[in-house]
């Protein structure tokens, strides 16, 4: 049986760095080294300096690449490193198109630091074709996709999106945090890019900072090198380690979280204190046919509205499992307040145009038993009606 025939679960485990051909240790070494003895004035070895090449990183890079089908797989030193450093294959005068449901720090990336540099934006809402079409100018460069969409879960239908940017030269990136190569591939959908906060599913366990880029397009790929290189936010080794024993257990994680994901948004469905939930897993999502078509599942991030600001803060106050926290992806649930957290760094205006409310939580399903959650969650709900009734 070639590589090729094995499922991507078992590609997760068997794949080229499963031992280290030098000892046969079952884990990838961790190579502190800075710098590299090389062998003559003539003659250099593969690596030379860890910030452009380094045994532990390339490891990572050379999984993330399989397994998002690139050619070239690149670690750095945060998501917002990776999404920073994409953004450096733009010049000055480029234009790019931007989901308005944005991450917090991808929105304060293109509006306060990329603008200083003549780069400019438009802010549409990518589940409108036309709207998309109509934001392209002469000098649109990128059209910048994440799907589902943080915290609203909006789904962008990614081949058309990568359709449109190859018919005006521009590219596609996608950042595929939520999803996870295991759920979705956009290189397969004709992006150019896939951008990751690898802090977040493929890390697992809320223990590192990381993010990722691949490429298919091998000239791309150099560019983006170069730029890694050149600014240098690269991944260290230890975290490099941490993201590859995360990525180990993905599909058995990302399995457990979506299946309870599934109960979860259908319990807060029927909830009466609960006026809106956001899932793609839910047959009512406006764009279930198209997540349903481009990703093999809808992964374990949901958001959903309490009716009033009181319900909500008595809720919140009552909850007592998740953790009360920023980030997702972890192997325990994590409940955030988008308004206060994630896009804190967006103005109340620009939140409310987007639709993220003050009384909008979103929650990212850990590997707890679904019913201890839901449990938790009619406590809570129980007890905010209390109060609130006896105040
Ligand atoms: C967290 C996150 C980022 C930023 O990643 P960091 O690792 O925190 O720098 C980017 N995009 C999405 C969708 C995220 O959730």
């Amino acid at each position: 049986m070639t590589k090729q025939e094995y499922s991507f679960e078992t590609q997760l485990l068997h794949n080229k760095h499963k031992f280290d051909p030098n000892t046969g240790a079952v884990s990838v070494p961790v190579q502190y080294a800075s710098t590299f003895h090389q062998p003559s004035v003539d003659k250099f070895g593969k690596f030379d300096y860890s910030r452009s090449l380094n045994p532990t990183r390339e490891a990572l890079e050379d999984i993330i690449a399989d397994m998002e089908g690139g050619s070239r797989g690149l670690a750095f030193s945060s998501g917002m490193a990776a999404i920073s450093t994409a953004f450096l294959l733009l010049s000055q005068g480029d234009h790019v198109v931007v989901t308005e449901d944005v991450y917090g720090g991808t929105f304060r990336m293109v509006t306060q630091v990329l603008t200083r540099f003549g780069i400019e934006h438009t802010f549409v809402d990518m589940t409108n074709l036309e709207e998309v079409k109509a934001a392209i100018q002469p000098n649109t460069k990128v059209l910048y996709v994440e799907t589902p969409s943080n915290p609203l879960l909006k789904v962008t239908d990614i081949e058309a999106i990568s359709t449109i940017a190859k018919g005006i030269g521009a590219w596609t990136f996608v950042d595929n945090t939520f999803m996870t190569p295991y759920l979705q591939r956009p290189l397969d959908l004709g992006a150019d890019i896939v951008l990751h906060s690898a802090t977040k599913f493929l890390g697992g366990h809320s223990d590192t900072l990381s993010g990722l880029a691949v490429v298919k397009d091998e000239e791309l790929g150099k560019q983006l090198y170069a730029l890694q290189n050149s600014f240098g936010a690269v991944l260290g080794v230890q975290d490099a380690w941490l993201v590859m024993r995360g990525i180990k257990t993905l599909s058995v994680r990302m399995n457990q979280s979506q299946e309870s994901a599934k109960q979860i948004a259908t319990y807060l469905e029927n909830h009466p204190l609960i006026t809106n939930v956001h899932f793609p897993g839910l047959e009512n999502h406006p764009q279930y046919e198209i997540h349903s078509r481009q990703a093999d599942g809808p992964g374990a991030v949901l958001s959903f509205e309490i009716e009033n600001e009181d319900f909500f803060k008595e809720f919140v106050n009552h909850v007592e499992l998740p953790v009360f926290a920023v980030s997702l992806g972890g192997v325990e649930s994590i409940l955030s307040y988008p308004a206060k957290m994630s896009h804190a760094a967006m103005p109340v205006s620009e939140r409310q145009k987007r639709g993220i409310s003050n009384t909008l939580l979103r929650l990212s399903v850990g590997l707890e038993s679904p019913e201890d959650i839901i449990n938790d969650f009619s406590n809570a709900l129980e007890l905010a009606s209390r109060h609130l009734i006896k105040e």
